[in-house]
């Protein structure tokens, strides 16, 4: 059984005493929230922190009914659950995609612990990574943590190690925004830019920032579907999740249906980032999703879809899958489009 090493674990009840408990702590302190990635990785050696800072009872991390902030975007704190994301009626209803791919993590057990500010800060993972010290020993370890190669590509100055969060591309797709809070004080970063495509250096948030607000933009017109790839149906992390977002221009005429006024694509699972690509987002653009659209971003998303072989299922066909799961996707949103109600003449 693997062990829990010795830490110092400490429940701030407000943002300013967690980041002052951070400031003491030192490069030795991190941030928990459901524990969930952070607890296996202790106990594998991947971080060792000897003090623990609980996010969990500071209770504006927790807002769950998101507040407008006036700029036509909803906040909603990353302390949520990922039970409470996939269940509350106005997420549902207003993010379904959110909500589906929350729901699509693992297991109910880690979804009730698991929170949306830990998914979006989840680690990266590989194969050569994600194993107990004893293995890891036994290679020599890796450049991720205690070693100096990268057994996935041995001449590559970097890690690959993936982007398996499911919550992560979607918040790309929709253009979120989150408010991270430091020492130093508030920033406001666009979902797209808190990654790094480095399996090491994978956020840009600094170690002593809490991401403190989750900005959604209002449902306006737009509607987003999440496509996910893993081995079993139940538990696994993704292999490929498809985020696909797009703004209808509605049409006039009764007959008349809408047409792609702006979208975004977002591969999650082949990159050390959610990987956008914008040239599937242009195959649709002025479209209605017809066949020959959804073909020619299917294959745009395809290209830059550069899977390695440190996750599960062969790389060549996770590739191929890329081309289905985007087909798919954006077939989705067709068929939702299809069946909105009609604006009457
Ligand atoms: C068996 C198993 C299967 C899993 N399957 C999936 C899956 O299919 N898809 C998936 O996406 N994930 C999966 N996970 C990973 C994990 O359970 C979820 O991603 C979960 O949402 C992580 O949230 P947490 O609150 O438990 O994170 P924690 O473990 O508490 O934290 C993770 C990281 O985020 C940081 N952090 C957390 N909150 C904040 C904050 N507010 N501000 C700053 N830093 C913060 C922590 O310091 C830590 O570095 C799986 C985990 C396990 C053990
Ligand atoms: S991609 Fe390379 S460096 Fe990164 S975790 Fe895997 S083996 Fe280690």
């Amino acid at each position: 059984m693997l062990r829990l090493p010795s830490f110092t674990y400490l429940q701030p009840r407000t943002l300013d005493e967690a980041l002052r408990m951070k400031t003491d702590a030192g490069p030795d302190g991190m941030y928990v929230a459901g524990g969930t990635d952070l607890y296996p990785n202790m106990k594998r050696r991947h971080q060792e922190p000897r003090t623990v800072i609980s996010l969990m009872g500071i209770p504006e991390l927790k807002a769950t009914e998101g507040r407008n902030d006036g700029k036509g975007m909803t906040a909603v704190g990353p302390g949520l659950t990922l039970t409470q994301l996939s269940v509350l009626p106005s997420f549902r209803r207003s993010y379904s995609a959110l909500a589906h791919a929350a729901e699509l993590v693992s297991t109910p057990l880690l979804r009730n612990m698991g929170t949306l500010g830990g998914n979006l800060c989840l680690d990266t993972r590989c194969n050569y990574y994600n194993q107990n010290y004893e293995w890891r020993k036994a290679i020599d370890f890796c450049m991720k943590k205690d070693g100096a190669i990268c057994w996935v590509a041995p001449s590559s100055p970097r890690c690959w190690a993936v982007s398996s969060s499911d919550v992560a591309p979607v918040m790309v797709a929709l253009g979120a925004e989150f408010l991270l809070i430091g020492p130093q004080g508030e920033r406001v970063v666009p979902a797209g830019r808190f990654y790094h495509n480095d399996g090491i250096n994978y956020l840009t948030k600094q170690p002593d920032e809490i991401l403190a607000e989750v900005r959604l933009p209002s449902p306006n017109g737009w509607d987003a579907v999440y496509h996910k790839l893993r081995r079993r149906g139940s538990f696994d992390f993704p292999v490929l999740g498809v985020a696909a977002w797009v703004k209808w221009e509605r049409g006039t005429g009764n007959a008349e249906r809408g047409t792609v006024a702006d979208a975004r694509v977002v591969l999650g699972g082949v990159a050390s980032y959610p990987q956008e690509v914008p040239d599937a987002a242009a195959a649709l653009n002025g479209t209605a999703l017809e066949d020959a659209a959804i073909k020619a971003a299917a294959e745009a998303a395809y290209r830059p879809s550069k899977p390695l072989d440190n996750t599960d299922f062969d790389l060549s066909w996770r590739k191929q899958m890329t081309r289905v799961w985007v087909t798919r996707a954006l077939q989705e949103l067709r068929g939702r489009q299809a069946a909105a109600p009609r604006k009457r003449p």
